[in-house]
This record gives C-alpha cells, structure tokens and sequence, in this order.
C-alpha cells in the first residue's frame, strides 16, 4: 500500500467509524484542528488511562491540572517569549507560506508540484521570526498590559506549582509530577492528518532529581518510557530512538533522546526525553523572586533539583495506534478492513448481535449487553447481515463479537468470534463477561 494512500484511508475510516472529524466541518473545517467522535474518544480516553496508570500510580509521582492561562512572566522565564518561533517565508506568488527550514519538504500548492521557488515566478520573501503562542486578553481591555497566552506546553505548569505539590503531598526528591492537559501552538505547516496540529494534549512528566544523579534517572525514564510502548500494543520494529546531536538540542537540555515511530508518512517523533538540568527552576526563581531551592535533609544540603522531562502527544499517539492497526485482508475473495487494536486500548471492547430479529434473540441479547455495558464500552447492533455487521465491527476495531443464535436458548451458550483470529468458540452466557474481562486484561 502507498504510504499516502494509507493516510488518505485511514482519514476516511476515521471520518466513517466516528473516530476523528474536521473541526467547524459544516462550515468548511478549520485548519488543522480536529475533533474526536464517539470511538475516537474512547480511544484517546483508554490511551491516556494507560498512560496515567503508567506515570502516576507510582509512590514517587504526584498528579497535576494546572490552568491553561498563566501569568505571562511564565513564558518569559520559560524563553518562549523570547525563543519560541520559527523562520518563516511567504511566496508573494502564491501567497503560501513556508517554514525556511523545510522548504525543501515542502511543496508549493501550485501545478506541476514543485518545491517553494523552483516555479519560475516564485517569489519568497526573506525568512522572519514567528512566535507560535496563540496570544488572546485577560480581562475587558484589550491592550498589551492585558496579553496572556494559550500554553505551548503543560511543563510550566507543573515547574511552578512544584514547591506546592512538594509540600502538600510530603515527598522527597527524587520524585515527579505528571499531567495531562491541553497545548496550544501556532503551526506554520501543520498536516498529516493529527500528527501536527494547532490544539493539542501532551502527557508530561517532570522528575525532580538530586543533581549529579541526572544521567542515571534519565535512562532509568528512557527505559520506561519504551516499554511503556510496547505494552499498549506497538511493535518494537516500529518505534527507535534519535538522540539529539549538539545543534538539535533545546537550549535548556543537556541531553535528549526522541522516540519515533515509523509512520506511513516517515519516522517521526512521538516522544522526547529530555534532561533539563536546573534550568527550569532557576529561571522561574529568578523571575519570580521566590526561592525554590530545596532543602535536602539526608545530605544537609540546599540546592535546585535537576528535571528529566519526558513529554509526549495524547493525539499523535491516537494517530500512532490508529495507523499501527490499520490492515486489509483478503478474506473468501473480499477485502476486509481491520483496526487491530490492543483490547486495552479499543474504543469498544465487545459487540453483541442477535443471529436474527425474532426467536427471543434480541431480547436475550439486550439483557446481555445491558449487563456487559455495566463492565466495559459495548455495542448492540442487531441490523443487517451477520456477515456485514462483523466487518463494521472490524473496522471499528473490537476484539470480540457474542452472537447469540437459534441454539443459545437450548444451551445457554453463545459465540464468542475473535477479531484477528476470526475463530469462533462457545461459550456459556453466564460466563461471557468474565470470560472477555479477562481476555481484555
Ligand atoms: P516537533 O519537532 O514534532 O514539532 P517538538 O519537539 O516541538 O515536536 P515537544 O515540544 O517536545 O515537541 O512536545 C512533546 C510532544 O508533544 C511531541 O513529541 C508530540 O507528541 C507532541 N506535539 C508537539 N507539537 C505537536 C503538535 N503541533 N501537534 C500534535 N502533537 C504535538
């Protein structure tokens, strides 16, 4: 399968299934800004929950929602102000815009598809600086006095409540906060589908680390951070790391490593790992005023702690695990789409269909789906061919369909049909949601 051919399918399964929409569809869509339907919710709803059983059920990680808004000291203490922008160009030809330092990746929106200035009539301004904080007004009075940004990141959130959740929840260095939370950038050239888009969640963690011990805790997250992947169903040939060479790394790191993904379209990042010394902190201690140092009384000693960062995207992950399950097949001469998700992270878990509309099947298979509703997210769907109704669940990416047919009134059995395996077992109708539960977990 071309790799552009995929995204345009899985764009179209998305769109179909309910997984992801435009924004402002009706209106034409907005640029780069999507909304999560009924299973693209729940899938992105799974997702993090694994993320945050992963990161925050530990004894040394606290959980955190900070605002969205904060005081725009933040953002300079942080460099965003000053550092977060990228260079841009316009073709006063075409009137796009580019960023100068992809134009080579670009390609200009006219025929026959070139790169931005090989046209011969092209003609791209000099590159500018373009600070990606979306800007809006605190209060009635629209002036720069009353400037506040959308965040770029949820880290500054969780750098300056970290004195707060220190003492509130009595922990001792080593130890972190995690959130989960809405980011805001300004992208100049967003695209592929979610990977880049203006509005966004991340799933952060910051680790707050005796300095000196930095390098040792950075692997230990590394580390971590890979399995973790593994565990919600990606496959190991698919994901690698790309460690930062001296002219990529950010100017708070002094290390960082991304994990990237092999998407259709390339391998990208997903994740980046990131040791940021004591930047951070003495930043916002300098701007603020107020010492953040902590007192380390096992070693008698005060000092700013270290922080490995490790900071990835609930929706460019949705995309990684959307794409990653997309597959056809060719099954009795007929194309079959499937999204073979890990049970953990399928929207749905289980259907429920009744073989025909009479014979009391659909009645015996409501009770149960009402039952199984009670467990995990489920599906009664009784219209159509069986056939038909087990594709639109393939597509969907549920594991497991309970067909309750002309026999399960005399045994009080039903069929359990797996998705990958399309096999088909009986099993007992008191028994059936143990029996998924189980196989979901
Ligand atoms: P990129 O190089 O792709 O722009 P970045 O290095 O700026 O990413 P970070 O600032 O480290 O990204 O953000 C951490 C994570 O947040 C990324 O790995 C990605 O998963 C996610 N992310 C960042 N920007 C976007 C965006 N515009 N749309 C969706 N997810 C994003």
């Amino acid at each position: 399968m071309a790799s552009i051919n995929v995204m345009e399918k899985l764009v179209s399964l998305a769109k179909r299934r309910g997984f992801i929409f435009q924004s402002s569809e009706i209106y034409g869509g907005l640029g780069s800004v999507w909304d999560y339907g009924p299973l693209g919710v729940e899938l992105k709803r799974n997702l993090k929950e694994q993320w945050w059983r992963a990161m925050v059920r530990r004894e040394d990680v606290e959980g955190l929602d900070a605002a969205i808004l904060m005081d725009p000291r933040v953002w300079e203490a942080s460099q965003h102000v000053q550092n977060f922008s990228d260079p841009l160009v316009d073709c006063r030809a075409c009137k796009a815009r580019f960023r100068a330092d992809q134009l080579s990746e670009a390609s200009c929106p006219r025929k026959p598809s070139k790169s931005p200035g090989e046209h011969q009539d092209c003609d791209l301004t000099e590159p500018r600086q373009f600070n990606l904080m979306f800007k809006t007004f605190l209060g009635p009075v629209e002036d720069s006095a009353a400037v506040v940004y959308l965040r770029p990141e949820t880290a500054q959130g969780i750098y300056v409540n970290y004195l707060n959740v220190l003492q509130s929840s009595r922990q001792r260095v080593p130890f972190g906060i995690a959130q989960i939370g809405k980011a805001f950038r300004n992208e100049i050239t967003p695209g592929n589908f979610t990977f880049r888009t203006r509005e966004f969640e991340q799933m952060e963690m910051q680790f707050f680390v005796t300095p000196g011990s930095d390098g040792e805790w950075f692997e230990v997250w590394r580390e971590l951070r890979m399995s973790w992947y593994h565990q919600i169903g990606l496959p190991a040939e698919r994901l690698r790391w790309h460690q930062h060479t001296p002219d990529e790394l950010a100017h708070y790191a002094s290390a960082a490593f991304d994990i990237e993904y092999e998407f259709p379209f390339g391998w990208h990042e997903i994740e980046g790992i990131h040791n940021r010394g004591d930047f951070d902190l003495r930043q916002h201690q300098e701007l603020s005023g107020k010492k953040l140092e902590y007192f380390d009384q096992a070693a008698n000693a005060r000092y700013l702690p270290f922080i490995i960062e490790t900071s990835a995207g609930a929706d460019r992950i949705a995309l990684t695990l959307l794409a990653d399950a997309y597959r056809e097949e060719v099954v009795e001469g007929e194309t079959r789409v499937v999204l073979g998700f890990h049970p953990r992270i399928a929207p749905l878990k289980a259907a429920v269909l009744p073989l025909v509309k009479k014979d009391g099947m659909p009645e015996t298979a409501r009770t149960l789906y009402e039952d199984l509703q009670k467990r995990f997210p489920c599906f009664y769907d009784e219209s159509g061919a069986i056939g038909r109704r087990y594709r639109r669940m393939d597509e969907a990416g549920t594991p497991f369909c309970v067909t309750i047919d002309g026999q399960t009134a005399e045994d009080q059995q039903v069929t359990v049909r797996d998705r990958d395996s399309m096999s088909q077992e009986r099993v007992a109708l008191a028994e059936v949601g143990a029996y998924l539960q189980d196989r979901i977990s």
